[in-house]
């Protein structure tokens, strides 16, 4: 496995970075590079994230892997559409979501896997598991890992990104290098997102890409903080998660 392939394409978010491709109100991204090809949440509608799949010239068939990272309707709302295209997936999802989401799944011809405790999803990535946070919703998270390091990714991180960063690395027992996705900051005061931010820069995250439910504040927060290892997140960006851990280790190597 070339671990500098791996890498991380928005297809759903609130933004885009080009004409062409729809905004809306959710998160979908897909990983390659590794031994599967991973959907990552489905965004809030099928039309949307099937379009553009299309405009990024992503094929569905390729998909081996759908997770989902928690039953909100903007992260599984392109699951069935997709699915109409592409049934050849095993779904990943909690153990606590509703039955439909399963039972639909199947009914359209996936395989589906109940997720509670963390969970090797192939070579290279990892469920967290379920975790849940003050806010009682469940949500998994999805650990990209080489010898280098971890990269996370999180559809809302309704547990809390620094919870979820901090489980990430007593799990793999790694630096977690690289973050990714929703942190769901949107309705934090200025003060609680700069806490945030600093905790996960002494946790050691290198490189943020935060989007969707992150806010536009907590986002230019993160871009202020973080200077040239902010990393612009919205549909269409591809985060080379592979390259970004194996500069972390030449830099480790040449200190
Ligand atoms: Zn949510
Ligand atoms: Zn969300």
């Amino acid at each position: 496995m070339h671990t500098e392939d791996l890498t991380v394409t928005i297809i759903y978010d609130n933004r885009v970075v080009a004409e062409g491709l729809e905004s809306a109100w959710g998160f979908a991204c897909l990983v390659e590079g590794l031994e599967k090809t991973i959907l990552f949440d489905t965004g809030g509608d099928g039309p949307t994230l099937l379009r553009n799949m299309a405009e990024l010239g992503i094929e569905p068939r390729d998909v081996d892997l759908v997770v989902l990272s928690h039953a909100h309707w903007d992260h599984t709302g392109g699951l069935a559409d997709f699915l109409d295209v592409h049934s050849g997936v095993t779904v990943y999802l909690l153990e606590s979501f509703p039955d439909e989401i399963g039972d639909d799944s199947r009914s359209g011809g996936a395989g589906v896997i109940k997720v509670s405790e963390p969970t090797e999803l192939c070579g290279g990535a990892t469920s967290t598991g379920e975790m849940v946070g003050q806010t009682g919703i469940q949500e998994q998270s999805l650990l990209l890992w080489t010898d280098s390091g971890v990269a996370v990714v999180t559809g809302c991180a309704h547990p809390g990104i620094v919870s979820t960063v901090e489980r990430a690395k007593e799990m793999t027992d790694r630096d977690v290098l690289v973050i990714i996705g929703g942190f769901h900051l949107f309705k934090d005061s200025d003060a609680s997102v700069r806490r945030i931010v600093s905790r996960l820069q002494e946790l050691g995250v290198r490189w943020a890409a935060p989007c969707h439910c992150s806010g536009d504040s907590a986002i230019q927060r993160f871009a202020d903080a973080y200077g040239h290892t902010f990393l612009p997140c919205r549909a269409g960006s591809v985060i080379p998660v592979g390259k970004l851990l194996q500069t972390a280790q030449s830099d480790r190597e040449g200190q």
